[in-house]
């Protein structure tokens, strides 16, 4: 389904969005769009149907969407990684360093079972730090991370290698070059 059509060109580039310099990889055209939706979230699931994944996990706020969906056609849960201060119950979390300054991400303590088959899952990677901190929550918790799935990877920020370079599988669907 995914190679009649272009999920590429249904991403729409904001310049200069949400500062000067970054060019922002809009995926709400491309999940807008009923094909582009299907087809995204079904290259995203199909392999790994047979991967004995046992949760899925998603980044906010798009990874939400994306997750959520494969989540479901994967006939899984799906666990949220939020950033810090929104999650009701007691959690676990993780800081990363941004270009000026720190965020940190969470998860519920109690959301991954010591040993579970998680698959990771967020619209876009660029630098990886995002990935990274998640994967760390995902590990902490006693997960087992089968693989890391993106839609949009920005290959020049290096964080699809970094995340590679932490022993993570990591599937991607298209790539836009630059910064
Ligand atoms: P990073 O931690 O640098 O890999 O950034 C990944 C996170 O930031 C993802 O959750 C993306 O949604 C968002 N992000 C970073 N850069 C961009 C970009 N150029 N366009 C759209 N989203 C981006």
């Amino acid at each position: 389904m995914a190679g009649l059509v272009d999920i590429k060109e249904l991403i729409r580039t904001i310049p200069d969005y949400p500062k000067a310099g970054i060019l922002f990889r809009d995926i709400t055209t491309l999940i807008a769009d009923p094909t582009g939706l299907r087809a995204t979230v079904d290259a995203l699931t199909l392999p790994y149907v047979s991967a004995h994944i046992d949760l899925v996990v998603g980044i906010e706020a798009r990874g939400f969407i994306i997750g959520g969906a494969v989540a479901y056609g994967l006939g899984k849960g799906f666990v949220p990684i939020r950033k810090k201060g929104k999650l009701p119950a007691r959690t676990i979390d993780q800081a990363y360093d941004l270009e000026y300054g720190v965020d940190t991400i969470e998860m519920h303590a109690d959301a991954i079972r010591e040993g579970d088959r998680v698959l990771l899952v967020d619209d876009l990677i660029a630098t990886g730090g995002t990935a990274t901190a998640a994967t760390a929550l995902i590990r902490r918790s006693g997960g087992h991370l089968v693989s890391a799935a993106f839609v949009v990877d920005l290959p020049d920020f290096g964080g699809a290698e970094k995340l590679r370079g932490l022993d993570v599988d990591v599937h991607t669907l298209v790539d836009f070059e630059g910064h």
